[in-house]
């Protein structure tokens, strides 16, 4: 009989949608935007390199970043030979680089991409995706355009592509396509909104204090898409593998920030193990933290209306109750799968808001409530109207299913509720909890 995985301890070799390798977290320049903050020296060493690529099963898309990558040619170097002798299953890789590495070490890094694509090219892609003329060569090595940058983009693009093969194209950051309008309509090229920092600057390294920058966080779940056609979970969210080891769902933060909070360090356990873990502390699915962080940023605004500074705290405090309860949940029920967990204390939750809303919100009706929560919640689930006493069947047939071990306390759910009654932003409570949605 095939052993029972046991996912805290075994490793499971993942496909990986989008796997970022922080190449080296030097750099030559100090840009003013910078939120990675103080450079390091620290090139990622051959181990962690090995280790990394001993348990990926396939990679769509593999991103370098920094630091500088084209500091740390000897990295790059080896990261190709790796992928290669290991005959990794790798779709495309692209980089983003600074534009002023235009020396031996820059040439060491486009050879070793040449590599890198050639073999994309011959061993990975099929045959149709070659017939493609849509699709890009395999490789790309993109050259940051920004006023932030000391750099000269045009000389570093020309200096590149003098030693680019067909396999690696070059291009300017700045031509990137965003997605973004103009008031008038027109497309919005990534140079165009690299101006005042305003859609794109983030709170971490030398950013922190631009008046600008947003709140950002990289404090939510792991998510897996399920391949139905060759029964596989590849994993959704991106990751990152920093220099140094630690790994953290894939955001623009400060070296700062990742070292502190972080899923582990792949020379002490498996990646999937860590991701097994997280998943369970970090319960919430990357949406709703943006959504949070957001807010966050709306409430600090001293003119914001009464009324909309009201129901951004609530939905705040509801996403912090949110988390708390299913971490909290999870250590005093540990035996309770995530979906069922996941069903008490959505439905806990409801009934307490339920509660706390009759008293603060007497227009607003239980079945009002119910429904807006569970919609949010369960989304296409659940299409019958649901009354509260449907909801307390929820939580009482799962404590019944587990009726032997079922508990001795209220634990989670009468703190919760104590939390939900205080429906603000209690800052000593939270750190009394250690549990927080921004920390
Ligand atoms: S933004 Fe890039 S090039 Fe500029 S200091 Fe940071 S890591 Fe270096």
């Amino acid at each position: 009989m095939a052993k029972q995985l046991d996912f805290e301890k075994d490793m499971v070799k993942l496909p990986y949608a989008n796997l970022m390798l922080e190449i080296t977290r030097k750099c030559n320049l100090e840009c003013a935007h910078c939120m990675r903050g103080e450079a390091q020296n620290i090139d990622m060493p051959d181990k962690i390199l090995e280790t990394v690529f001993n348990q990926v099963e396939q990679i769509y898309h593999l991103s370098l970043t920094g630091g500088e990558p084209f500091l740390a040619p000897q990295t790059i170097e080896k990261m190709v030979d790796t992928i290669i002798e290991n005959n990794i299953y790798l779709w495309r890789c692209t980089t983003v680089e600074n534009g002023t590495i235009l020396d031996n070490r820059g040439i060491r890094c486009i050879n070793a991409l040449n590599r890198l694509g050639e073999y994309i090219y011959n061993s990975v892609w099929n045959e149709k995706t070659k017939k493609n003329l849509d699709e890009k060569p395999p490789v790309t090595v993109s050259v940051s355009n920004s006023k932030y940058h000391n750099n000269n983009t045009r000389k570093a693009l020309s200096f590149y592509k003098l030693y680019a093969n067909q396999y690696l194209a070059i291009d300017d950051q700045g031509e990137w396509e965003t997605g973004l309008k103009d008031k008038q309509g027109n497309p919005l090229k990534n140079k165009d909104i690299k101006g005042n920092g305003k859609i794109w600057l983030k709170k971490q390294g030398r950013a922190e204090n631009f008046l600008n920058a947003k709140y950002t966080s990289h404090l939510y779940r792991v998510d897996f898409w399920l391949n139905k056609d060759e029964n596989k979970a590849c994993v959704n969210t991106s990751v990152e593998i920093c220099s140094n080891g630690n790994v953290i769902p894939a955001e623009p933060l400060s070296f700062k920030t990742m070292d502190s909070k972080n899923m582990g360090n792949v020379l002490n356990e498996p990646i999937s193990c860590m991701i097994y873990r997280w998943n369970w502390n970090q319960p919430l699915d990357k949406t709703e933290v943006m959504q949070y962080c957001n807010n966050m940023e709306l409430l600090e605004n001293p003119k914001l209306p009464d009324k909309k500074r009201g129901e951004l705290t609530l939905l705040n405090s509801y996403i912090d109750s949110k988390k708390t309860l299913l971490v909290a949940g999870h250590k005093d029920y540990p035996y309770l799968s995530r979906n069922d967990l996941y069903t008490a204390a959505i439905a806990t939750l409801i009934l307490m808001w339920c509660k706390m809303l009759k008293n603060t919100e007497p227009d607003i009706t239980e079945e009002d409530i119910i429904e807006l929560l569970i919609t949010r919640e369960f989304t296409g689930n659940y299409t019958k109207k649901f009354t509260i006493q449907d909801l307390k069947k929820i939580v009482d047939n799962i404590v019944a299913k587990h009726n032997r071990l079922v508990i001795k306390n209220q634990g989670v759910f009468e703190y919760l509720k104590y939390r939900i009654e205080l429906s603000t932003h209690d800052v000593k409570y939270y750190n009394n909890l250690k549990i927080s949605t921004y920390d």
